[in-house]
Parts: C-alpha cells; structure tokens; sequence
C-alpha cells in the first residue's frame, strides 16, 4: 500500500546486493525508481513517488550521509554500523536482508587463544572489541578487502570476515572459528529528520515493518 508522504525523503542506498534485496520492500511502500542503477550510472534516482529519491553510495558512506543529514534514511549493514559507531541515527528497524555471519576465521587448527595473535580485517572495531571481552590482547591490522589472503602469506593468523556460505574460505583453505554476530541490513534514519519528518518517516518505517514481515528473509 502507497504510504502518505508529506516531507520530501532522501534515501541512502548502496548498489548490489542491499538496492536488489531493499527494492521489493520500498515496492510494497509504492516506492520505485525510475532508472535501474545498474545500467544508468546516475547517482540521485528519481522515483515513482515525486517527494521520494534515492542517493546511490558506496556501502560504508552510508551512516555517514545519514548522519550529516544529507540523507533522511539509509540501509545499512550492521557491520558497517558497528564500525560507523555513529551517534546521530536512529536504527529503527531490522530489514532482515543481506543476512550473513561476522566470523573469525583462520587455518584449520589455528590456535586463537595464541599469545599476540594478529587478526586482519576490514572490522577493526568490531575485532578489537571482541577479542578485548574476553581479555585478550590482539593486534588488529586494517585491510580494505581480500582478507582471505593474509593467513596464506603470513601477514595475520586470523581473519574477521562476513561468512555467507563459507565458499570464500573453503576456496582459500580456510575455516571458520567463532561466529561473532549475526549481520543484517536495517533501516537508519536521521534523528533531526526522525523529528521534523515524523509523519511520513514513521508512515514509511510502519509500511517496511510490514513489508519485512511478510517476505522471506534472504
Ligand atoms: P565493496 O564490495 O564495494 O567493497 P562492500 O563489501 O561494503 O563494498 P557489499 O559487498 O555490497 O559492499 O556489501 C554490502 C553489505 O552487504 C555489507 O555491509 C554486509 O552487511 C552485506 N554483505 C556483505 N557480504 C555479504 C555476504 N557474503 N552475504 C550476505 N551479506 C553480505
Ligand atoms: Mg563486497
């Protein structure tokens, strides 16, 4: 059902794998772009709702958009909101896609209770606070992708890395460790735009709650 939209929106979305798996959600709001992302290179899409667009960023930057304002709204991963860290967001609500595994992970056998262990990850804060819980002094080296890698050459003996299938690790000789979160997608909202928007935010967070409600978690 078409929500009531009385403020302009801007939404913050990442290409791949959370605008495929949003879209059908947003559909069931009366939400659609007027351009696939994919093919048309644009940035800011416009859509079926005059009021409503979508600004198309890079999936880390958007709790950054979010929180600045630039954006009302955003989907973002829990992973990348637990490194965000941010403070300026509300996280209303669980999308329930994209779901996967934050996992350590490492060489069959891998000893992760070793004194000085390296752990390389994209997930710095999230590595450091899981090993820091159980009282565990570990040296967390920053990479930007391909984690994989570094137990084969020797730059870490773990990783911590989103874990689908665990096709990636077996692919690579690795397995995986300790489960650390459950990731998912939710739905993040401005708190300056949660008050001055109220109405049309809360309209649009209800119509997705029911949205997620009736699809199958992917
Ligand atoms: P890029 O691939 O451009 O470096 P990214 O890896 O952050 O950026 P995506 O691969 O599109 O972007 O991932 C976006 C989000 O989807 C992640 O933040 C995570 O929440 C989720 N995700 C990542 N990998 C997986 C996976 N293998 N299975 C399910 N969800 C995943
Ligand atoms: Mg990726």
């Amino acid at each position: 059902m078409a929500i009531r939209i009385e403020a302009p929106l801007t939404i913050a979305l990442s290409k791949g794998r959370i605008f495929k798996d949003t879209l059908p959600l947003l559909g069931q709001a009366g939400i659609e772009p007027l351009d696939d992302p994919e093919t048309c290179r644009k940035l800011i899409l416009e859509t079926s709702h005059p009021a409503v667009k979508f600004v198309l960023i890079r999936a880390t930057d958007v709790p950054t958009y979010v929180e600045w304002g630039a954006a009302d709204l955003g989907v973002a991963g829990k992973d990348v909101l637990m490194e965000h860290g941010g403070t300026g967001l509300y996280e209303p609500l669980d999308l329930r896609i994209a779901r996967c595994r934050m996992m350590v992970a490492g060489r069959p056998g891998a000893d992760t209770k070793a004194r000085r262990l390296r752990i390389a990850t994209k997930y710095v804060n999230a590595a450091r606070a899981y090993f820091a819980a159980r009282g565990q002094q570990v040296e967390v080296i920053k990479l930007y992708g391909s984690m994989e890698l570094a137990p084969l050459v020797g730059l870490s003996e773990l990783i911590v890395d989103l874990v689908e299938s665990g096709n990636t690790l077996k692919a690579n000789g690795l397995v995986p460790i300790e489960h650390m979160h459950d990731i998912s997608s939710r739905l993040i909202v401005n708190k300056a735009a949660w008050k001055m928007k109220h109405a049309t935010v809360l309209a649009l967070v209800e119509a997705l709650r029911t949205a997620v409600a009736g699809s199958p978690a992917t």
